[in-house]
């Protein structure tokens, strides 16, 4: 296999995963994976289960994709992470319905417990709304790029970004498991308690050398 096929399976494996977790239901989402001057991205529409290394698509960096494949709809803010995150080699979007409920009342997650720094920093923002699929969309996305390595998205969801697929499926697994928790706790008060700055950053300076371990 050459290095796009393994890097496809990779994709599609992540995809899969993504759905036995709970994140995600049906052709919603999608995953992207940094390769050579652009990325390969899920296309759109189709049910993960009958996806093939061949029908993942790549997008250059300019935004044109192999003509005989259309990718996901939501290839402009790929793009828009890329651009902007050096660092990053993986997105990943869901539905998770935890995470698009706290989208829906458009807050973002405080830090009301010590794993909100897994994202970067003491809140997940919420992005504004703007249509699927949208350049308004991936505008919206780059206001906030830079500052989180996952972001809510109103009225939709949620999208992450690491270093690798592996990394970026557990931050979106993280972050289903805060918005659940937050909305655990708003159904009992609305002051929910909150950790304070100085200690989010004894986390964030722990989290350069703590996470998700992989065995090569
Ligand atoms: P695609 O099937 O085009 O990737 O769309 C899914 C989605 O989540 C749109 O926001
Ligand atoms: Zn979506």
């Amino acid at each position: 296999m050459n290095n796009r096929t393994i890097l496809a399976q990779e994709i599609i494996d992540t995809c899969l995963t993504m759905t036995k977790l709970g994140l995600n239901q049906g052709t919603a989402g999608n995953v992207s994976a940094r390769y050579q001057e652009g990325f390969l991205i899920t296309p759109t529409g189709i049910a993960y289960e009958q996806l093939t290394p061949e029908s993942i698509v790549y997008v250059d960096a300019d935004g044109h994709h192999e003509s005989d494949k259309l990718p996901s709809s939501e290839w402009r803010f790929h793009q828009v992470v890329y651009q902007h995150r050096p660092d990053v080699a993986a997105v990943v979007h869901n539905h998770a319905v935890n995470c698009a409920a706290v989208s829906i009342l458009n807050r973002d997650i405080p830090a009301i417990h010590y794993m909100i720094a897994s994202a970067g920093g003491n809140t997940i923002p919420c992005v504004p709304y703007a249509t699927f699929g949208s350049k308004q969309l991936s505008q919206n996305i780059a206001q906030y790029v830079d500052k989180r390595k996952a972001l809510l998205l109103q009225h939709h969801g949620l999208l992450c970004y690491e270093v690798n697929l592996a990394k970026a499926l557990w931050l979106a697994n993280e972050i289903e498991v805060l918005a659940n928790l937050y909305l655990k706790l708003l159904s009992v008060t609305d002051d929910v308690p909150i950790l304070d700055d100085e200690e989010i950053a004894t986390v964030l300076e722990k989290f350069t050398t703590y996470g998700l371990r992989i065995e090569e």
